[in-house]
């Protein structure tokens, strides 16, 4: 079987959600033949979304030299003096230091629970909660929203935990950038380039 095969079986068995709902952001990668983008350390910039350029950055930034190639595509692009194989895999010249802190987004809030239910454990389309109601003087912060499926936020209203007799099943707390870009890995866009597999999900492949 095909590392991009296994890889497929791989995602559906992480993944246990609709991956559609949430990962339309990169259609058609095959199309625009993305070059996967590692930092100059060799790991990926990014894991969710995973770092990929259209193939027409790819070349301009080679040209500018900021990028070495380290895989290509079968494909050539031509243009009156030149043709040039697109890149698949592209590796930054000068190492970018990653962010120290996670930004507070609903994604990354998400990303932390893994898209599942922090009250029953259900995956699947989410919302938010409040574990404090914000009524309650509860703050919009890590420690005090989770993902909720929407019958779980039903059923808790407005209440807080112990009125409510309902459990979290993980304390919320913020998570490292480290820890979010682990759980990325978890989540694979629904194309990759098999070039791109000795870069990523290593771990993923072991287990298989
Ligand atoms: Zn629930």
């Amino acid at each position: 079987m095909s590392n991009l095969v296994k890889m497929k079986h791989r995602k559906a068995d992480l993944i246990g959600l609709n991956s559609n709902v949430y990962f339309q952001k990169q259609p058609n990668l095959l199309d625009k033949r993305a070059a996967l983008v590692l930092n100059a350390d060799y790991r990926p910039l990014s894991y969710l979304p995973l770092s990929v350029w259209p193939w027409q950055d790819a070349i301009k930034a080679k040209f500018l030299d900021r990028v070495s190639v380290i895989a290509e595509y079968d494909d050539t692009v031509h243009s009156p003096s030149i043709s040039i194989k697109i890149p698949s895999v592209v590796v930054l010249r000068d190492y970018i230091r990653p962010s120290r802190s996670s930004a507070f987004t609903r994604f990354n809030l998400f990303l932390r629970d893994e898209f599942s239910c922090q009250y029953c454990g259900k995956k699947g389309e989410m919302t938010f909660d409040h574990v404090m109601p914000k009524c309650r003087g509860g703050k919009t912060t890590w420690e005090n929203v989770v993902a909720a499926c929407s019958s779980c936020n039903l059923r808790k209203g407005s209440r807080d935990l112990k009125s409510s007799g309902m459990k979290v099943l993980k304390k919320p707390t913020k998570p490292s950038v480290e820890v979010l870009m682990n759980k990325g890995r978890k989540f694979p866009p629904n194309y990759l380039h098999e070039s791109w597999m000795d870069f990523l999900y290593w771990d993923a492949e072991l287990e298989s």
